[in-house]
């Protein structure tokens, strides 16, 4: 995950402090065997296969009483994420009483247990975390089978969001903007319809523009403009870059999905969201 590699190198927006307990241990992708099931762990039993879902909301916090969201079943919006019985942390990972995945052991509630079954691999079974997020992002954003959409950005989340839609059904043209070819490769198999090259080098502007008929237009400074673009634009990357240049090519009255993880952005140009009222949704699942 993005996130930790950005925590490593600094790159962290301070925002998620106060969501976080130190120390921890990273890792919330999981697949294990539960090594001991404590008193209270009900049918739970020693040695079965299991992913923990690492959202530590309400329940695992050992709250009775719901939250507004929680009871609705969205745990992800959980206001409860740095109280109770459990320290400040969004999930699994970010938390000092839990642990993380990097470890050999970690902590976990029942209700955050799902039994794998026998024939899913452990590699498959460890994708279950990040594809849940591509999912989240393809279900609450689905596109019309008329639209034409671009996805931004073909790393894992990239991939895992390209995956659900078709894996939803999703018939429409999906063009895929890939800056390395293992990931354009990846991405054609997955069910892209198109793959744009953002290798060194690439006029990738100029292929959108051609794609969808948009006209290119040269400002005095700083990159072209797009009159024109996508219906719906997939952002799975989250850099200043990305964020940018998923804004530019999406066409007046768009949809932006942002599925990346932002931070602090100081190069991302909000005049096309004004010009274009597009409509920005952030989805974290
Ligand atoms: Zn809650």
């Amino acid at each position: 995950c993005v996130r930790r590699l950005s925590a490593i190198q600094l790159h962290s927006s301070p925002y998620f402090s106060p969501l976080t307990s130190f120390p921890y241990t990273f890792g919330h992708e999981n697949i294990g065997r539960i090594a001991v099931a404590g008193s209270a762990a009900g049918d739970w039993r020693q040695g079965e296969r299991v992913i923990v879902e690492p959202t530590l909301w309400c329940t695992p916090r050992g709250f009775k009483d719901l939250c507004r969201y929680c009871k609705c079943g969205e745990i992800n919006r959980c206001e409860r994420i740095a109280e109770g019985a459990v320290s400040p942390g969004v999930m699994t990972g970010y938390c000092r009483d839990t642990g993380g995945s990097w470890s050999e052991y970690f902590l976990a509630h029942k209700s955050q247990l799902y039994k794998v079954p026998d024939h899913v691999s452990d590699e498959n079974g460890l994708m279950v975390e990040p594809f849940a997020v591509g999912v989240h992002a393809a279900l609450n954003n689905f596109p019309g089978d008329d639209e034409a959409v671009l996805l931004i950005g073909v790393g894992t989340i990239g991939l895992c969001t390209l995956a659900a839609l078709r894996a939803l059904g999703s018939k429409s043209e999906i063009s895929v903007l890939a800056r390395h070819p293992f990931q354009a490769e990846a991405a054609h198999k997955l069910g892209a319809s198109r793959i744009i090259s953002a290798g060194h080098g690439d006029d990738y502007y100029a292929e959108i523009a051609e794609i969808t008929g948009a006209k290119l237009l040269k400002p005095i400074l700083g990159k072209r403009l797009v009159l024109g673009g996508f219906d719906r634009v997939f952002e799975c990357v989250g850099s200043d870059r990305s964020l940018d240049d998923s804004l530019r090519f999406t066409r007046n009255g768009g949809k932006v999905v942002l599925v990346g993880v932002p931070g602090i952005s100081k190069d991302v140009d909000w005049s096309a969201i004004f010009a274009s009222e597009l409509e920005v949704i952030f989805s974290i699942g």
